[in-house]
């Protein structure tokens, strides 16, 4: 991804985890002690990168959600907490390793239970773990700081190495404006990134601009105040509370104007684009070429298994690429390279250069129409096609050998 594809390629890993050399497979060095292993006639590229999941609600899904949102929030709340501890570690540790499976090595997760930063240390793998905070009333606004706080100090001991720890302020339909305010100044001072699910769905602009639609009505039904004062886009009324900056990742942006684009350009947030997520509910399509225009540092994400079913970011490369009229090579670069700058770990993760870590995955190379470009095969291929799957150099998944 950081250059035109290689014919009869090379990686070489060294016992660190990090990629000391790659190329044509003359130029690359064969240390004698080094385990080596040919692939063939199949394709060999940087370790997918997932910015947007909920690995802890794996094993949750359950049929397309349906056209209402408000009331699709509200079940998942409530299949949330039916589940225990225990449970969500396991959904996790499943969710993690389907991930692998599919060629994906760093995953970007929000999520309350804490149990998917807890896999990640446990198995070894790489990513960042968001800690959601919930609370549409401002009278809450201590109370879930203070509860934020709690957790992230419990779940600090997974983070470190590969493995780390942000802030996720749910929706700005789950989280009053106060709370939003006092969120963004705290983890400013912790230096802690924020992940916000923003401008996804009509009804969380009709609830800023007017108090009006199914969030407004449900917030009515609680006696919960509608935010003050009306009249905002949600990148604006994100804006207006702190939260825009370049350590945010905004979530989906699909409501975004013109002026709004400007706005998240000018913090430089990073986007998590979920094409096939925002099909899903109903809530149109993301302004995906006007992002890219705009120079925000744009990635991929799934969003939950109960959106999408099966997390396929393959898929989501293809329908960015169709949304935007993206050549091969940018919609997978939207996936690797470019979902490492929205990470901010270009440095670590997302191409094959020495010095990386040695994240990497091998696809059969037999989709795509006849000569096809690589780009195209790996773009024309699916979960089902990845064969191995290494992070930081150690396999982590290996397709069943024929029998
Ligand atoms: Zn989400």
């Amino acid at each position: 991804m950081s250059g035109p594809a290689l014919e009869c390629g090379a990686l070489l890993i060294g016992a660190e985890g990090r990629i000391v050399a790659v190329g044509p497979e003359v130029a690359v060095p064969r240390p004698p002690d080094v385990p080596a292993e040919d692939f063939g006639d199949a394709l060999l590229l940087p370790g997918l990168i997932n910015t947007h999941t909920h690995l802890e609600l794996t094993g949750l899904e359950g049929g397309p959600p349906g056209p209402d949102f408000a009331a699709w929030i509200s079940r998942v709340r409530t299949d949330k907490a039916a589940r225990g501890p225990e449970a969500f570690l396991a959904a996790a540790r499943r969710g993690l390793a389907g991930c692998w499976a599919a060629g994906v090595t760093t995953v970007a997760d929000t999520g309350d239970s804490g149990a998917v930063i807890e896999a990640l240390a446990e198995c070894g793998g790489s990513g960042i773990a968001y800690q959601e905070v919930f609370g549409p009333h401002p009278d809450q606004r201590d109370e879930s700081l203070a509860g934020l706080r709690q957790a992230v100090a419990r779940l600090a001991r997974f983070a470190g190495g590969r493995v780390r720890i942000g802030v996720s302020p749910h929706a700005p339909y789950t989280v009053s404006g106060p709370l939003y305010s006092a969120t963004a100044a705290w983890a400013r001072d912790a230096g802690l990134p924020i992940a916000v699910h923003l401008a996804e769905s009509p009804a969380e602009s009709a609830l800023l601009y007017g108090g009006t639609g199914s969030f407004a009505e449900a917030w009515r039904g609680r006696g919960i105040p509608m935010p003050t004062p009306l009249g905002h886009t949600p990148v604006g009324w994100l804006a207006a509370h702190g939260v825009l900056s370049d350590r945010t990742l905004c979530i989906h942006v699909v409501q975004a104007a013109r002026a709004d684009i400007r706005l998240l350009a000018r913090a430089n947030v990073a986007v998590a684009h979920c094409p096939l997520s925002n099909r899903a509910h109903g809530h149109g399509d993301a302004p995906l070429a006007e992002l890219l225009a705009a120079g925000l540092r744009v990635s991929l994400g799934t969003d939950s298994i109960l959106s999408v079913g099966a997390l396929d970011l393959l898929a989501e490369a293809r329908a960015a690429r169709a949304l935007a009229g993206l050549d091969p090579a940018h919609a997978l670069a939207l996936c690797t390279r470019d979902a490492a700058r929205a990470l901010g770990l270009e440095s670590e993760i997302g191409t094959l250069a020495p010095g990386s870590w040695g994240d990497c995955f091998v696809i059969r190379g037999g989709a795509g129409p006849p000569h096809a470009s690589a780009e195209e095969r790996v773009l024309a291929s699916g979960p089902g096609d990845v064969l191995a799957t290494f992070v930081g150099g150690r396999d982590v998944y290996r397709t069943s050998p024929p029998v």
